[in-house]
């Protein structure tokens, strides 16, 4: 496969950085980058909303080297196809996570494409027009639906099932812009969803599962993009096969670790000499207990294949945790379960336990703003 990497942009050598795009329910992505590579972590936004965050953040969509996924959710992969097509970049996931991904996106029933767009046009449609509930949503089989993380399921309210029609139409128009997306943010929506439209009509037998070029990697096996080396490690989490990285470049190390319904000592060995580390806070127990979710997707959540807690997070920082880095982000904060303040709290408690609190940065990422990028 092609293996250049863009070198147009100049930043001083040895500098690493790491900006995050999006944290939480609603799409995950983070930037890695050194001197000369750059590497897009996730890619839960649309094509559309990753361009406009990156700008936001100063780095140029066309400089990434490539995407890599740590699995099928679609807070991890909304974007995945659209933004790696457009920008002619490899996908680096799993193999299984790879088969996941193309089954969910391939529809069941066999039907040409022209039928399952007409089809999808009327959903939208009827979307647009009146409330349709979760369940009338989920029955039909959305072939752009994957899984989602457990905390991003909604309870039944009136305003929960309005959120999901949203998010349901704003995927069907990624489904028929499939084929682009456009950079210019600032565009006119209607025209562009048009022309769209009507360019992936003219080509029916456009295939959304299509990607530039796919590299496969096993947990617990290193591999280099450019001159970072990636090493993934596999999370305890209800994908297929899930896994955190450790990023190495110019000495220094970046660890995410976000999806895990615990911390295995496997991952506690791979968070080790960190200099920034993103970890998942998910929920406060309290307020998932409390708050307004099924029972059985508070379990999900709560399972030892869900989602870190404060209490979980902050366990490990003050029990297992080696103090090294420089920055702690605190990641994957639930809309519904969990508030900011009570996350940092949790987590500067725990390092001011480890006398740590004063060496470390603790920062919490974002659902709806990039981060400003962490420089090392
Ligand atoms: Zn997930
Ligand atoms: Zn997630």
């Amino acid at each position: 496969m092609r293996r250049s990497f863009h070198t147009h942009r100049a930043y001083a050598p040895g500098m690493v950085r790491m900006t995050v795009l999006a944290s939480g329910s609603k799409g995950n992505s983070t930037i890695v980058a050194s001197a000369t590579t750059r590497i897009l972590v996730d890619a839960g936004l649309s094509c559309r909303e990753l361009m406009k965050r990156m700008k936001a953040a100063g780095e140029e969509p066309s400089a990434l080297d490539a995407i890599l996924i740590t699995h099928e959710h679609q807070d991890h992969v909304q974007g995945m196809a659209v933004t790696a097509r457009k920008l002619g970049i490899p996908v680096y996931l799993t193999e299984p996570t790879h088969r996941a991904w193309v089954r969910w996106m391939t529809p069941q029933k066999r039907i040409t494409y022209a039928q399952w767009l007409e089809q999808r046009r009327a959903q939208a449609d009827s979307a647009q027009r009146s409330t349709v509930s979760v369940q009338e949503q989920q029955s039909t089989g959305h072939p752009f639906d994957s899984p989602a993380c457990a905390d991003s399921l909604r309870a039944g309210s009136a305003q929960s099932s309005a959120d999901s029609d949203q998010r349901s139409v704003i995927s069907d128009q990624d489904a028929t812009r499939a084929a682009r997306c456009s950079a210019d943010v600032t565009g006119e929506p209607d025209e562009e969803e048009k022309a769209a439209a009507e360019e992936v009509l003219s080509e029916p037998e456009k295939d959304p599962t299509s990607l530039p070029a796919v590299e496969y990697f096993r947990s617990g096996s290193g591999f280099r993009i450019g001159d970072i080396a990636v090493t993934p490690f596999t999370t305890p989490h209800d994908a297929v096969d899930p896994v955190g990285f450790v990023f190495e470049a110019d000495g220094v190390r970046i660890a995410i670790a976000t999806d895990l319904g615990y911390m295995p000592s496997n991952v506690h060995a791979h968070l080790r000499r960190a200099d920034v580390l993103m970890l998942e806070s998910n929920h406060d127990v309290d307020m998932l207990r409390d708050g307004p979710y099924p029972w059985s997707v508070k379990q999900r959540v709560m399972s030892r294949v869900g989602h870190l807690s404060n209490d979980a997070a902050a366990e490990f920082l003050a029990r297992s945790y080696d103090g090294g880095a420089a920055y702690v982000v605190l990641a994957h904060l639930s809309e519904n379960n969990n508030l900011p303040e009570l996350a940092r709290i949790s987590a500067e408690r725990a390092l001011r336990d480890r006398m740590s609190l004063l060496a470390n940065h603790l920062l919490l990422a974002e659902q709806d703003r990039p981060m400003a990028a962490i420089v090392l």
